[in-house]
């Protein structure tokens, strides 16, 4: 086990190489996507107060059959009036707004006779949420605007607060970042950008590669996670980059039970993925730990490997997954997966004085 926070300065020493203990305990928060971070955007409609409430449901059956709004079932029909100083109670939704409109009479906006418009007051315009509302935040600011229902994500939400993570997953994810901080500070040491990443089964908790950033003028693309994806598939049989000459970058060779060979097919479930090839992606079902948030090249490979999940320490001015871009939830991609920042956040900025 790692010695709590604190033994090392207890023992008045630290080993040469390891980590810098963290003096704050960190957070693990998700890194969502643009949907679910933007403010709610709102659209204008029509409603009317509800001056006779015995008609109500009547006026709700038929308003809503005459204008039925599919894409924002998320609305409540009816809301409480908000101005104590009016005598109706009740106000009903009854369509949205055309792009550039005006006052609308009760005449205009209900057909008779499919609606019977008595009971009800003059219209007015009324901005409500365009979209349902993903996360309690959002909710919050929608239902100020008009009463939204909302079908909350409890693992969102769970995340957000910083509860996803029971202390033995914590303790496992501390222990592969402070691999990855090993890593860069190896890099530091040869004269590399501190940058480090481990590849991790979660299945089994396995490492399966361990890699620092290793770009030269001869190799401007040897980031740290392009060296992890390449090293995971040395691990396979398969990579493409000669990284003998940095003893820091390893790979396990795949375990026989797991094996992905040509002909033989990691299972993850029935529908395992696979390239061109036939072969699986490289990275189906790992999580990649990272000290910096990766580039926009380093994100778009994660996509092409099909990583499960990303861990980063620091985020980068240029990152991909959070800080300029969300690469890894976009829904015109064809591959998402879930990006958690924070993880050991404090010792993995004093790494890179650009993070
Ligand atoms: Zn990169």
């Amino acid at each position: 086990m790692d010695p709590a926070p604190g033994a090392a300065e207890q023992r008045g020493d630290q080993e040469a190489g390891s980590p810098e203990r963290e003096p704050a305990p960190w957070q693990a928060l998700p890194v969502l996507s643009e949907q679910q971070c933007g403010a709610v955007e709102l659209v204008l409609a029509y409603a009317a107060p509800v001056l006779d409430k015995r008609q109500t449901s009547r006026l709700l059956k038929e308003v809503s059959a005459v204008h039925p709004l599919p894409a924002q079932s998320h609305l409540k029909r009816v809301r409480p009036s908000r101005d104590a100083s009016r005598p109706h109670t009740l106000e009903m939704l009854l369509c949205l707004a055309e792009p550039a409109v005006g006052a609308r009479s009760l005449a205009e906006l209900l057909p008779w006779p499919a609606v019977d418009a008595r009971g009800l007051g003059q219209p007015f315009l009324v901005p409500v949420p365009a979209r349902p509302p993903l996360t309690r935040g959002q909710f919050e600011e929608a239902r100020a605007h008009w009463p939204t229902s909302f079908h909350e994500d409890r693992q969102v939400t769970c995340a957000l607060a910083g509860r996803l993570f029971s202390a033995q997953e914590r303790a496992a994810m501390q222990g592969h970042m402070e691999r990855a901080i090993r890593a860069a500070q190896q890099a530091a040491a040869r004269g590399l950008r501190a940058v480090g990443a481990v590849v991790v089964d979660p299945a089994s908790d396995r490492v399966l590669a361990t890699g620092h950033d290793c770009r030269s003028p001869a190799t401007p693309l040897l980031h740290a996670t392009m060296v992890c994806i390449d090293l995971v598939a040395q691990g396979q049989g398969r990579g493409t980059y000669d990284l003998r000459p940095h003893p820091a970058c390893s790979f396990a060779p795949a375990a026989s039970a797991q094996a992905v060979r040509v002909g033989s097919v990691r299972k993850l479930d029935e529908d395992v993925d696979t390239d061109e090839d036939g072969l699986p992606y490289v990275c189906t079902g790992y999580d990649l730990y990272i000290t910096r948030e990766p580039c926009a090249m380093c994100a778009m490979a994660l996509v092409h490997s099909r990583v499960q999940r990303v861990f980063y320490g620091a985020p980068s001015p240029d990152g991909a997954l959070g800080t300029r871009l969300r690469l890894h939830a976009r829904p015109d991609l064809n591959h998402r997966f879930q990006v958690f920042r924070g993880v050991l956040e404090a010792a993995c900025r004093r790494l890179d004085p650009d993070t």
